[in-house]
């Protein structure tokens, strides 16, 4: 391991925490100590992180914000990388190119600045561009893929870089071709449409309303935890069966939005996992509907 450390500490702009609890790396704040969390400064720090772990048969992840993961209690053997210091953007005119590391939020404002739309509907969800990518995450009938133009990748089996073009990105539903191919995002071309300020701010404060009057934002957690299922809504079925408020351990079904579970202190990953579990067994015998998770374990 010594020799790994020497070769990561050859890599300029990239931070290295050892031990680290994912606890404090997820927005769920669940999860035993990471071996390695490295935090590189640019897109060029992230690929040689990327050859040292392969290099050295570390086991690695490439990590946003961590607003979508479920975290193993017992930790993870290998090293979690970062991204978000790879965070630049350059526009021009309606176009964007954009770092993967950015966030979501980061990148509205910046479009609201220069009067820039399209990614409104988004403000709220904690993630960065990359992480939105991967889920293509969507909200209030926007998804991330209605504004992708291309995505740039990097393979860290092949070590090559490529651009994949939409069509190439296989966005669905929460659903993308980076859930299944080990690809990383290094940076997204987004089109964006002209408006002006004042509305982009106006709309991102209407939508930061809605997330507010409708979510549990006072609580720890990762969003939604189920896909929809085809003509209902997971949260409505959670409720139906009478699921609001369902505790196990420090997880429970919020009592605002029965689609999210909550962390309420100390909730272990085994907790989350009973719950779902439990949720699943519920709606099932009461709906005959198999709810799917969204978010993702690590
Ligand atoms: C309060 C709250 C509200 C939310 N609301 C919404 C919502 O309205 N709509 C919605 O869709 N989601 C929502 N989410 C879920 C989450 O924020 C999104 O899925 C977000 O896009 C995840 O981004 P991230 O950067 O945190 O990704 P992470 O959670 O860090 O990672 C998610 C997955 O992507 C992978 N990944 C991340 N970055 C890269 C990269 N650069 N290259 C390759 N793989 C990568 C990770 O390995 C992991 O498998 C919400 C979450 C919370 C906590």
């Amino acid at each position: 391991m010594d020799e790994f450390l020497t070769a990561l500490g050859a890599i300029r702009g990239l931070y290295l925490l050892e031990e680290y609890p994912a606890s404090k790396l997820t927005t769920f704040e669940i999860g035993g100590p990471i071996a390695y969390v490295l935090y590189p400064q640019s897109i060029p720090a992230l690929v040689k992180t990327l050859r040292v772990c392969h290099l050295f048969g570390i086991p690695w992840r490439v990590i946003g914000r961590g607003s979508n993961l479920l975290a193993r209690d017992e930790g993870y053997a290998g090293a979690w990388i970062m991204t978000e210091g790879c965070n630049r953007v350059r526009f021009c005119g309606c176009h964007a190119e954009a770092e993967c590391g950015i966030s979501l939020a980061a990148l509205t404002e910046e479009c609201a600045a220069r009067g820039l739309g399209g990614l409104e509907n988004l403000w709220g969800i904690p993630g960065t561009l990359g992480g939105a990518c991967v889920m293509n995450a969507g909200a209030f009938g926007t998804r991330i893929c209605d504004l992708v133009q291309a995505v740039n990748v990097y393979d860290p089996v092949l070590d090559r870089h490529s651009v994949l073009g939409f069509d190439a990105c296989l966005f669905g539903y929460r659903e993308s071709v980076f859930q299944h191919d080990p690809l990383v995002v290094t940076g997204v071309s987004l089109r964006l449409a002209n408006s002006r300020t004042d509305l982009v701010r106006s709309h991102m404060d209407r939508v930061g309303r809605k997330r507010e009057a409708s979510q549990p934002l006072e609580y720890p957690s990762a969003g939604s935890v189920f896909r929809r299922p085809a003509g209902a809504y997971a949260g409505r079925l959670i409720q139906e069966a009478g699921l609001s408020g369902y505790r196990i351990g420090g997880a429970a079904v919020s009592e605002k939005h029965a689609g999210f579970i909550v962390n309420l202190g100390g909730a272990s990953a085994k907790n989350v996992r009973d719950l779902i579990g439990h949720i699943q067994k519920a709606v099932y015998q009461r709906s005959g509907i198999l709810l799917k998770t969204e978010l993702i374990e690590e």
